[in-house]
């Protein structure tokens, strides 16, 4: 099989647009495939859909130098390659339970498309028993005459994160690779050798990942409980941040002193506002209901979600106690996006505590670096820059941790507000700063704050 130069990859959101122009930057020749009209148009011209640093720039050479062309025919997708990877949506669906309607529909046209043998990689998250169930959606829409042995279905988990994504697709800590075929894993192993082996322009041999081997439920279970993990972590130090409130202990010491021992590492251990994205509270979510379905119950994946969610509350609790009442008062609301350096607002902190305010009275006004609307929330103020959401405001609310936002020049702040509240939400202001200025500063986790009795 020509591997190197056949290559499609279905649907061209945060994932697929990524491992598209990587993909075609290690030298395969990639078609990708998209149904949504507007973004398509835009990636034909080599314009990203979607904020991602260093991403429009590869797109744009792909596409320029031919080895990477969008289409929405899956004929042509198919006729163009050999190994098809799947990078279509998976949102919350029912019970917890990922909604797999858009590897359904994308698994039937394949299907419908398929001549010729074709590898199907997942890389949409799904849950475990999803590669039968593929291949059993794909082969039932194959048209008369056209052998089933075609299909070979392999696990390929993906935990690039927004916001670095180009890095972590081409630098990885691991491969995780599950199908029964050794043959199929074989060849998903091959387009990645260039990864593997760090081989490409600006790899690095300090770099080489780890190849994991495994079954496919093995390589599906890998992804969830590596997103379960992370976001527990985010819980625990959170949890750990509030009992630092009520005995006077700075998390941010606990944190680094905890990071120190190699065992538990410092990495997803910042305490804040908890984590959002469109991958934490489904993947949890989602790992819970598996384990529900088999009789078992899920008691720290259920903790970890419910501490999350408490995080956002507690916010605004705190904000309830400086500033009484609410209703009327201005507050500026720093960070939209569920983490810097993406316009990705799915399950953003920001919405539930914006939302949360507004319901109690309180105008809101917001400003991103990426983020220009809130389409859900009609009634939050934007601002086109910080100082402006920061005119006459009663508080500030830091939620996303831009460069830009937590260089705030606190003098120009404290000149702007009306009031004197600031809470970090990501404790990375400086307290001191913010003193200086006069202004009242609340982090998470940081001992006990100065709260005016009036
Ligand atoms: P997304 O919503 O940004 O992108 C999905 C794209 O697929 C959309 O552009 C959509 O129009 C397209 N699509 C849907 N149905 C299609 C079809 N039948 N044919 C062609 N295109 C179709 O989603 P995403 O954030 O890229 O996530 C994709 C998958 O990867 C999910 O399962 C997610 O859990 C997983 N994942 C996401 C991340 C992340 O950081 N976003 C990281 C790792 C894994």
């Amino acid at each position: 099989m020509g591997l190197q130069n056949s290559i499609a990859v279905i649907g061209s959101g945060y994932v697929g647009t990524v491992v598209a122009a990587c993909m075609a930057t290690l030298g395969h020749d990639v078609v990708g495939v998209e149904i949504d009209r507007t973004k398509l148009e835009l990636l034909r011209n080599g314009n990203a859909p979607f904020f991602e640093p260093g991403l429009e720039h590869r797109l744009r050479d792909a596409v320029d130098s031919g080895r990477l062309l969008f289409t929405d025919d899956f004929d042509l997708a198919l006729e163009r390659s050999e190994v098809v990877f799947l990078c279509v949506d998976t949102p919350p669906g029912e019970n917890g339970h990922p909604n797999t309607s858009s590897v359904a529909a994308a698994a039937r046209a394949l299907g419908k498309a398929m001549y010729k043998p074709h590898l199907l990689v997942t890389k949409s998250t799904v849950p475990d028993g999803s590669g039968h169930w593929l291949a059993t959606t794909v082969e039932t829409e194959l048209p008369d005459g056209v052998d089933p042995s075609v299909i070979s279905v392999v696990s390929n988990p993906e935990f690039l994160r927004e916001g670095s994504a180009i890095n972590d697709f081409l630098y990885p800590d691991r491969i995780v690779l599950g199908g029964d075929d050794p043959e199929a894993v074989q060849l998903v192993q091959e387009a990645y050798q260039p990864i593997l082996d760090q081989s490409f322009p600006g790899g690095h041999s300090a770099h080489r990942p780890v190849l994991v081997r495994t079954d496919r439920s093995t390589a599906e279970t890998i992804k969830y409980a590596a997103n379960a993990f992370l976001a527990t972590k985010i819980s625990f130090v959170n949890e750990i941040a509030e009992i630092c409130e009520w005995v006077g202990a700075d998390i941010d010491e606990v944190a680094y002193a905890l990071g120190l021992d190699k065992r538990i590492s410092p990495e997803f251990l910042s305490a804040g506002v908890g984590w959002g994205g469109s991958c934490f509270a489904k993947d949890l979510e989602a790992l819970a209901a598996t384990a529900r379905s088999h009789g078992q119950t899920p008691l720290i994946l259920e903790a970890a979600t419910k501490v999350n969610q408490h995080q956002r509350h507690r916010l605004v609790r705190k904000l309830q106690q400086h500033l009484r009442p609410l209703r009327g008062s201005r507050i500026a609301l720093l960070g939209l996006a569920f983490k810097p350096n993406t316009d990705d607002i799915r399950d953003a902190p920001a919405i539930t505590i914006a939302s949360s305010l507004i319901e109690k009275g309180a105008i809101v006004r917001g400003y991103d670096p990426m983020v220009k609307a809130i389409p859900e929330l009609p009634t939050l103020q934007m601002a086109s820059d910080p100082y402006s959401a920061l005119e006459r405001a009663d508080a500030l609310i830091l939620v996303t941790e831009w460069d830009e936002l937590t260089s705030l020049d606190f003098h120009e702040v404290a000149f702007r507000m009306r009031g004197r509240v600031v809470l970090d939400g990501r404790n990375c202001f400086n307290p001191g700063a913010v003193a200086r200025a006069g202004l009242i500063y609340e982090g998470v986790g940081k001992g006990w704050p100065e709260i005016p009795l009036n």
